[in-house]
């Protein structure tokens, strides 16, 4: 999916107010118009950037296997402290032995943990699955919700894992998944210099145009695993470079 950018002068405003914290009063505010002008070119130099990175990762998508929204919220909780292809290895067969909520509030919990042990943290991850199916059974028929406020409302559901699943396996973005990799990079790319990750997505999601916030998350992360490593960024051969407040020109942090 590509996504064009249209920036509106509110937009700035807004994008000002959060990104730098100014409070100003007027146009005729010097401090404020300095601010107006930096959200500008902040979301010109993104427009750059995530042009850049959706023809360099064509094909950036959710990496976690699912065909239903229960399978998504089931792997994004097992994604914890896990990768993505270490879920993808389990989940086949965990999704043929549960195909409903019920069935997972049914299981012995030791089997469940047993059943995805690989994941790590598997005890207190088939407690978290129990416990989040339990509420979908007894509040929502089984179903998992479609709406921010009903997902977030689930045990073991945050904003990010919330945002996964209505994004992903709903098409219907309420807001911008932070996870590691996007933590990361929103920092690098100087797109904001929050540090915790529910700060971070307000911000970008003032940046951000609403319908690239799913495929926002995509690219960054993409990006991310291939190129701004978390330890060892490989700036040397970073298609965005030239973009990037946060060269290291040795390619080490
Ligand atoms: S230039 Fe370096 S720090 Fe910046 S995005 Fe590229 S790899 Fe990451």
């Amino acid at each position: 999916m590509a996504f064009s950018m249209h920036w509106h002068d509110a937009d700035a405003e807004g994008a000002c107010r959060r990104v730098h914290g100014d409070v100003y009063g007027g146009s005729h505010d010097a401090a404020g118009m300095r601010s107006v002008m930096t959200a500008h070119s902040v979301k010109s130099r993104l427009r750059q950037l995530l042009s850049i990175l959706q023809k360099t990762y064509p094909d950036a998508h959710c990496a976690l296997n699912f065909t239903t929204p229960l399978e998504l919220l089931i792997a994004t909780i097992l994604s914890a402290q896990c990768t993505d292809i270490r879920v993808n290895l389990v989940t086949p067969t965990l999704f043929q032995k549960y195909r409903t909520a019920a069935d997972y509030v049914a299981a012995d919990p030791k089997e469940l943990a047993r059943d995805i042990q690989s994941t790590g943290f598997y005890r207190q991850k088939a407690s978290t699955i129990q416990r989040c199916c339990a509420a979908l059974v007894q509040q929502h028929n089984g179903s998992v919700p479609d709406t921010m406020g009903a997902l977030v409302g689930l045990p073991g559901v945050g904003r990010k894992t919330a945002n996964v699943v209505l994004g992903n396996a709903f098409g219907r973005p309420q807001g911008i998944a932070v996870d590691t990799h996007v933590q990361r990079l929103a920092r690098r790319l100087g797109l904001t210099t929050e540090l915790i990750p529910d700060k971070i997505e307000q911000e970008l999601l003032v940046l951000v145009p609403r319908k690239g916030w799913t495929l926002f998350s995509h690219l960054l992360i993409s990006h991310g695993r291939a190129v701004c490593k978390a330890r060892v960024p490989q700036c040397d051969t970073c298609p965005v470079r030239h973009l990037c407040p946060s060269i290291h020109p040795e390619g080490s942090e």
